[in-house]
């Protein structure tokens, strides 16, 4: 269990109205911003998802960030999810809308099931490393796990998810930046083992996903995106099995969003930039 959780009510759904109206404020500057790399990149408006990056954040948080506007979270850390999901999909259950995987809505609304167009749907993202003693926890509750980086994890996620009877959807890590800190698979290791990862019964593999590389150096930064977005490219004009929806790119936080979004980001994970400074680590 990670110390801040010890430190601070994750579960809370209260939150003050000053509170509330910086998060609103954080997100709104944020949809600004993303607007603009959009319209700057000659992108189509509506292009890049905003993804809140909601670790230490308790559930009186994201749900005024999710209020302002924001259509997908993003948990680093199994414990987190577990804490968070019942008052989150309540939360959102309110507002009409359908929080992360299906199996809840298949259980508890039939009836919105008839007609899936009609659900607002927020997608869960698990965008931290995931070790294999935790994969049946996250699978009820997340869409996509974008930190699969290694055959191994993958197979043991693919195994678990097909028993279920529900695909998940996996992005595939890449370290671009090659930084010995960051979790990711080996770049030049990362087309093959896309396709190996595209055929695995259960995974839905749906893109990329990498964090920047954390220097003051625009073309260093743009570097890593770029090549991101041609292996994405590549994958999916290989037309190999598995790999006809192999579309996202997760790339760009707080601080690289824009470089991440002209290089063709279709995700971007963003947490300080809406929350403020995080008090945990
Ligand atoms: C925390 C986190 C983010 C968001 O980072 P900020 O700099 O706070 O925007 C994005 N991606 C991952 C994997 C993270 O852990």
């Amino acid at each position: 269990m990670t110390a801040y959780m010890d430190y601070k009510d994750l579960a809370n759904e209260t939150i003050d109205d000053a509170r509330a109206q910086r998060i609103a404020d954080g997100v709104h500057r944020v949809l600004d911003r993303i607007a603009r790399a959009e319209y700057e990149a000659g992108r189509d408006e509506g292009s890049v998802t905003l993804l809140a990056a909601t670790k230490t954040r308790d559930v009186g948080e994201i749900m005024a960030a999710i209020d302002a506007g924001v259509h997908m979270i993003g948990e680093n850390r199994p414990q987190e999810i577990t804490v968070k999901i019942d008052g989150l999909r309540y939360a959102c259950g309110e507002r009409g809308i359908v929080l992360g995987a299906s199996d809840v809505e298949t259980v508890e609304s039939p009836d919105l099931t008839d007609d899936p167009e009609a659900i607002d749907r927020l997608p869960v993202h698990l965008i931290g490393q995931l070790q294999s003693n935790k994969i049946n926890k996250v699978l009820p509750d997340v869409n996509t796990i974008e930190s699969v980086d290694s055959l191994e994890l993958a197979h043991k996620i693919g195994r678990r998810a097909a028993a279920r009877g529900a695909d998940v959807g996996v992005l595939l890590e890449v370290n671009e930046s090659g930084e010995a800190s960051k979790s990711g698979c080996d770049p030049d290791a990362a087309y093959d083992l896309a396709l190996e990862i595209a055929q695995i019964d259960g995974i839905a593999l749906q893109g990329f996903m990498t964090v920047g590389a954390h220097v003051d150096d625009e073309a260093a930064i743009r570097r890593g995106f770029a090549h991101l977005r041609a292996l994405r490219d590549r994958v999916r004009d290989s037309h190999a099995e598995g790999t006809a929806r192999c579309d996202d790119l997760s790339m760009g936080m707080s601080g690289d969003m824009e470089y991440a979004i002209a290089e063709g980001a279709t995700i971007v994970r963003i947490g300080t930039a809406i929350f403020g400074e995080r008090d945990f680590k």
